[in-house]
C-alpha cells in the first residue's frame, strides 16, 4: 500500500514544523515524518527575530511565544570579559525581554527562546490541524521523483519497517546534513569549515553568584591569544552554553579540554553538571540550487551559517513561509507553472546575503585574534584600566554590527523576482542596523498601526490582499475581475488613513500570501490579465515585457507597410 500526501516533509526541526504549520494554516493536508523522538538534546537557536514573530502573529501563536519559560526579567547583555571574575572590558546592554519594545517598523519585537522551548511550541502549533501528520521516529531512506509525483521510502526507526509514500511535493527540512538535497544532486557553494567548534550545555544552579559581573545573556572572553570562549544564558536561569570557539584547523576538544575552559573562564574550580557536548563545524554554505520540479529543500538543508547574528532558523522560516503559500497555490491549481521555481530566485540571494554576513560578524567577533589585546588589559592598576576602557571601547563598537540587525530580519527583498512586478522607482539601499520600510514590490509589505488597534500586517494572510487607499481610490473591478477568473484568491481592503497611505505611496497596492508587495500603481494596470497572471507565476515579468515589445515592434512595422 502506498500512502498518498499533497506534501511530504521531511525532518521536523523548527523549519520543517513552520513549513508544516504554514500549510496546515492554509488548509492543506501534509505528513511530517521525523527520525528522532523530537526531544532536544541540545538547544542551537534561541534568538526568534521579528519577522518570525511577525510569521508567529499571523498563525496565532505569537503570545505562545511571549509565555515561553524564559524568564522576561533576566537582562540580555552581550559582556565582554577576561574571565568572569576578571576584567569586563565591555558590554552592550539589553533589558529582559518582558522590557524590549517593539521596534516601530513591526507589531513584534524579537523573542528570546531557545529551541527546547520553541520547537514544542511549534509542535503544538502543527497538531492544532487535523490534516496535518507529525510521524517521529519516521525516516526517509530514499525517494525518486517521477513526472506526476515523488514516491518516497520510509522507515519506522524503531520497527525497521518500511512504507511506500507518494506525494506530489516532497520538501527537505532535513538539516545540514541534508539526504534530500545529496539525493537530488544539489552540491553547496562557500566555505565548508570556518571554525571547529564545541558546544557544552552545563548546569549550575548558583551560576551569576560565583562571579562578580552583573547577569547578562552572553559572554564573550577574550584572552591572550583574543576570543577563544562564549557562554550563554540558554534559559536564564540554571542551564548555560559554552562554545569553545575554535579555528579553521581540525580539533576535537575533549573532556579535559572542556573541564580546562570552565576552569579557565570561572578562574577558579566550581560545580557545575555537564549535560550535553556537541562537536560541530561552523559553515558557509549555500545551496547551488533549491530543488527540481517537485523536490525542494529549505533551512539549513539549503544554507549553512555561523550563528553569529542569529540569522539560520530565521532564514529558514522565511524560506518555509514563501514556499508555503506557493505549494498551496500550484496545489489548489491557481499557480501558474513558474511559481515554484521563484523560490529560489526569491530566497537562494537572501540567503546569501545572511550567510555572508554571518561570517562577517564571525570575522568581528575573532578580530582580536588579529588585533591582540595588549598585555597590560589582564594586569592591575591605571595602566591596565587605561589599556582596558582602549581596547574594550574598540571591541564595543566593532561588535554592534552583530547585536543590531533589524536591516536583515525585515529588509529583505525580492527585488529581481520574475513573479514581482516593478514600479520603476530605484531599489532603496539594503540596511543592516537600520531599516526604512518601504512598499516598492518585492519589499515586505509595511506595517503600520490601524484605528482599530491592528497592524496592516493583520490584513494579510492566506490569499493576495488589495490595499486601496482613500474614498477615491480606483474600485480596481478589472483586477479584482482578472483574479477572481484565474481562481487567485483575493481580498480587498479600503483605508482610509492618510498616514498609512504615505507609507505605501500608492493608491493601489497588491500584497502577496506571504506579506511581500506584488505590484502597486495609483491606477488600474491597464493589463489587469497580465498582472495577475505575473504575480501568480502564470507568466514571468521579463518574459512578458520581452514579448510585449516585440508586439510592439511587429505593430510598428506592420503600420509603416
Ligand atoms: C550554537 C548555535 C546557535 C544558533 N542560534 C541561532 C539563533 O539564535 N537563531 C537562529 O535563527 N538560528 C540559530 N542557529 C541556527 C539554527 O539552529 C538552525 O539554522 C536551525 O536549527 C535549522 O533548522 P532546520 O529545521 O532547518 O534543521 P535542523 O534543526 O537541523 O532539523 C533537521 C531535522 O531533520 C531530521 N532529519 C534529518 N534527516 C532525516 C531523515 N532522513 N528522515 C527524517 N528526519 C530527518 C533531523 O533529525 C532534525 O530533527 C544556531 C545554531 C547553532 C549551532
Amino acid at each position: 500500500m502506498t500512502e498518498r500526501v499533497p506534501v511530504l516533509i521531511v525532518g521536523a526541526g523548527p523549519v520543517g514544523l513552520a513549513l508544516a504549520g504554514d500549510l496546515g494554516w492554509r488548509g492543506v493536508p501534509c505528513l511530517l515524518i521525523e527520525r528522532t523522538d523530537g526531544s532536544i538534546e541540545q538547544p542551537k537557536m534561541d534568538i526568534v527575530g521579528p519577522r518570525t514573530m511577525e510569521f508567529c502573529r499571523r498563525w496565532g501563536i505569537a503570545d505562545w511565544v511571549r509565555d515561553a519559560p524564559y524568564p522576561g526579567d533576566y537582562p540580555q547583555d552581550c559582556i565582554y570579559v577576561t574571565g568572569l571574575n576578571g576584567y569586563e572590558l565591555g558590554r552592550e546592554p539589553f533589558p529582559g525581554r518582558a522590557y524590549e519594545k517593539c521596534p516601530p517598523q513591526s507589531p513584534q519585537k524579537r523573542e528570546r527562546a531557545p529551541q527546547d522551548m520553541f520547537d514544542p511550541i511549534l509542535q503544538r502549533f502543527v497538531r492544532t490541524f487535523a490534516h496535518v501528520t507529525l510521524a517521529y521516529h519516521t525516516e526517509l531512506m530514499t525517494f525518486e521523483e517521477r513526472a506526476n509525483e515523488v514516491v518516497a521510502t520510509v522507515r519506522d526507526v524503531r520497527t525497521g519497517a518500511t512504507t511506500k509514500i507518494s506525494a506530489d511535493y516532497l520538501v527537505g527540512t532535513d538539516g545540514g546534513a541534508s539526504l534530500v538535497r545529496e539525493h537530488a544532486g544539489i552540491t553547496m557553494s562557500g566555505n565548508p569549515a570556518l571554525t571547529y567548534t564545541s558546544n557544552v550545555m552545563f548546569r549550575c544552579a548558583d551560576f551569576p553568584s560565583l562571579h562578580d559581573k552583573p547577569k547578562g545573556y552572553r559572554f564573550i572572553f577574550i584572552g591572550p591569544e583574543g576570543t577563544w570562549l562564549t557562554i550563554v544564558a540558554i534559559n536564564g536561569g540554571d542551564r548555560f552554553r559554552m562554545s569553545i570557539v575554535g579555528s579553521a584547523d581540525k580539533v576535537m576538544h575533549t573532556e579535559a579540554d572542556i573541564h580546562a575552559a570552565l576552569r579557565r573562564a570561572m578562574g577558579r574550580d566550581f560545580d557545575y553538571e555537564i549535560l550535553s557536548v556537541m562537536r560541530w563545524v561552523r559553515r558557509e554554505l549555500v545551496a547551488d540550487r533549491y530543488g527540481t520540479d517537485r523536490v525542494f529543500i529549505a533551512g539549513d538543508a539549503a544554507h549553512l551559517m555561523s550563528p553569529t547574528g542569529g540569522f539560520g532558523m530565521n532564514t529558514g522560516i522565511q524560506d518555509s513561509v514563501d514556499l508555503g503559500w506557493k505549494l498551496e497555490a500550484r496545489l489548489r491549481g491557481w499557480g501558474g507553472d513558474e511559481l515554484l521555481r521563484t523560490y529560489e530566485t526569491e530566497r537562494r540571494p537572501v540567503a546569501v546575503r545572511n550567510v555572508t554576513e554571518a561570517s562577517g560578524n564571525l570575522g568581528r567577533m575573532l578580530s582580536t585574534r588579529q588585533r591582540r589585546p595588549p598585555p597590560e588589559i589582564f594586569q592591575p592598576g591605571s595602566a591596565g584600566d587605561a589599556a582596558r576602557a582602549e581596547y574594550g571601547a574598540w571591541f564595543t563598537e566593532t561588535m554592534k554590527r552583530e547585536w543590531f540587525t533589524i536591516g536583515f530580519h525585515l529588509g529583505y527583498r525580492y527585488d529581481a523576482s520574475p513573479i514581482v512586478w516593478p514600479d520603476g522607482t530605484p531599489a532603496p539601499p539594503l540596511e543592516t542596523s537600520t531599516y526604512s520600510q518601504t512598499a516598492r514590490p518585492g519589499a515586505r509589505a509595511p506595517h503600520a498601526w490601524l484605528a482599530d488597534g491592528r497592524s496592516t500586517l493583520d490584513l494579510f494572510g492566506r490569499g493576495f490582499t488589495l490595499l486601496r487607499f482613500g474614498a477615491d481610490a480606483p474600485k480596481a473591478e478589472r483586477l479584482r475581475g482578472a483574479a477572481a477568473a484565474a481562481g487567485v484568491p483575493l481580498d480587498v481592503a479600503d483605508l482610509d488613513a492618510p498616514d498609512v497611505a504615505a507609507l505605501y505611496q500608492r493608491r493601489l497596492v497588491l500584497v502577496r500570501p506571504d506579506g511581500h508587495v506584488a505590484w502597486r500603481a495609483d491606477t488600474e494596470p491597464e493589463d489587469a490579465w497580465a498582472v495577475i497572471d505575473v504575480v501568480r507565476g502564470a507568466r514571468c515579468y521579463a518574459n512578458m515585457r520581452q514579448a510585449q515589445e516585440q508586439d510592439t515592434v511587429a505593430d510598428g512595422a506592420q503600420t509603416k507597410a
